[in-house]
């Protein structure tokens, strides 16, 4: 491609992605693809010779569009919000456009510098103090991961770097509860630490892990000959948003010498509002936090920050330093790949800097507010019809609902919410996503597409009201 012609394609797509965007509201939030429809739209061979760009601009239009979930859909309620400001897509653009590497400062200092600056001013968004200091990684289960390999090294002094799993006697655990995301267990066996010997500490009807039975736990491990190593609390816990007491958590931490690592992922956004910041109380206690700017803030995926107090503990278990990337600035820079596992970086600071100076912390923080007050919205909308209740507090953005009419059976109730659910999903008019939260379904409305109204709350509660009606007769 030459220069005139990158130019030239550059600005179809730009104003490809525009008409997208624009149009957005049109599409059916959920695809009706079948399990390989894609693929046999492809060819299974690549092309030979060179295919022009129209042909591939054109694919866009018949093979991605109508095969993708729109996750940027004012109707987009599933999962968690991965909202994308347009200043955030530019610097991802940007981003690919330089084609940098941070594998140190030198190899292109800017990368480190912005990234530098940027994650120190999302620091001081969320009010952490100055004694954190913070890199971006490209998910939270990679910043778990790290934060479990930092923990398994602070508690063993280092034995297992330098002799490997043999080196401990006793073995270490974890402790988490079933509110956490998968990444946490996930992380932890990774990280070596045996899927025995993580802890699911029992949870309160609000869906936080108790404090009481988490120092027992912890007690308990140590009669029995074991080395407790980290917690790892959730603060906004992935099926409900749970929130678990950090401060009583940092507390036994502290007691017993164990790493608390917060997993934050989405909710550490809502940080940026002082307001809710209680949210997190005791947070400065904890050794390491998670927050995911590619959720809810509206960073393009990916963009996970993660904080640690102990700087120089997080370089000891992360360094590498072979002779070619050393330079004659290394002693008065940080060379950000001694933070975590990839040596190359790329530059995702550039779409966090373009999204905060765009929008202003203030435009960013109306938004949150915005988000907040629609899930409130929904909240006494469920709340106020019968048969309809909210089984989780709503303490950001996302209702938990169920529904129970009068003739469907007790017994049945798990697979009418999960058959209502899908009901919606098909109908393209929204998108939602059944969990579990003690042990039981219900729907989580997830609120936070950049382009969400007030009108399409009420078009969501319409169609899940629609949808749960249609699907009785079949539980009843
Ligand atoms: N932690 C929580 C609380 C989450 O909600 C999620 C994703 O939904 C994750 C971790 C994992 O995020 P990532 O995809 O960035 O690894």
């Amino acid at each position: 491609m030459t220069p005139e012609e990158f130019r030239r394609r550059g600005h179809e797509i730009i104003d490809w992605l525009a008409d997208y965007h624009a149009k957005m509201s049109d599409y059916p939030v959920q695809p009706a693809t079948q399990p390989g429809d894609v693929k046999a739209m492809l060819p299974a061979s690549p092309p030979i010779e060179a295919e022009g760009f129209g042909e591939i601009i054109a694919d866009l239009d018949s093979v991605v569009l109508p095969n993708i979930s729109h996750w940027q859909h004012p109707r987009f309620f599933g999962y968690f919000p991965s909202n994308s400001l347009g200043s955030g897509i530019l610097g991802d653009l940007v981003s690919s456009g330089l084609g940098v590497l941070g594998l140190s400062w030198q190899s292109s200092p800017a990368v480190t510098e912005i990234e530098e600056v940027t994650v120190d001013w999302f620091r001081q968004m969320v009010g952490l103090s100055s004694a954190w200091f913070g890199v971006i990684n490209d998910t939270a289960s990679t910043s778990t991961l790290v934060a479990l390999l930092c923990a398994r090294e602070k508690t063993t002094g280092f034995s297992l770097v330098r002799q490997g799993l043999q080196a401990e006697l006793k073995p270490l655990t974890i402790y988490t509860s079933a509110s956490a995301h998968s990444s946490v267990e996930k992380a932890a066996l990774l990280a070596g630490f045996g899927r025995e010997n993580v802890r699911m500490v029992d949870i309160d009807d609000s869906f936080a892990m108790r404090p009481r039975a988490l120092e027992d736990a912890i007690l308990a491990d140590i009669r029995a000959g074991f080395k407790p190593c980290a917690i790892v609390a959730a603060v906004g816990g992935t099926a409900t948003v749970s929130i678990d007491p950090v401060s009583e958590i940092a507390a036994i931490a502290r007691r017993h010498g164990l790493w608390l690592h917060i997993d934050a992922a989405m909710a550490g956004n809502a940080m940026i509002l002082p307001e809710l910041r209680w949210m997190w109380e005791g947070v400065e206690d904890a050794d390491s936090v998670v927050i995911n700017a590619h959720k809810w803030l509206g960073v393009p995926f990916d963009c996970s920050l993660y904080f640690v107090r102990d700087e120089p503990h997080l370089l000891r278990v992360m360094s590498a330093d072979p002779s070619f990337l050393q330079s004659q600035a290394d002693e008065k820079v940080r060379n950000l790949r001694n933070t975590g596992i990839p040596l190359g970086r790329r530059f995702r600071a550039l779409k966090l800097w373009f999204a905060i100076r765009e929008q202003g912390v203030s435009g960013l923080q109306a938004r949150l507010r915005r988000d907040i007050s629609l899930a409130q919205d929904l909240r006494s909308k469920v709340e106020a019809t019968p048969g309809w209740e909210v089984v989780a507090p709503v303490a950001l953005q996302t209702v938990c609902i169920v529904n129970r009419p009068k003739s469907v059976p007790s017994h049945r109730l798990d697979d009418f919410t999960r058959a209502w659910a899908h009901a919606v999903n098909a109908s393209g008019q929204a998108y939602v996503t059944p969990a579990t939260a003690a042990g039981h379904w219900m729907v989580r409305v997830s609120i936070g597409a950049i382009s969400t109204e007030a009108s399409d709350i009420e078009a969501v509660w319409h169609t899940i009201q629609e949808a749960a009606a249609a699907v009785v007769p079949k539980f009843s």
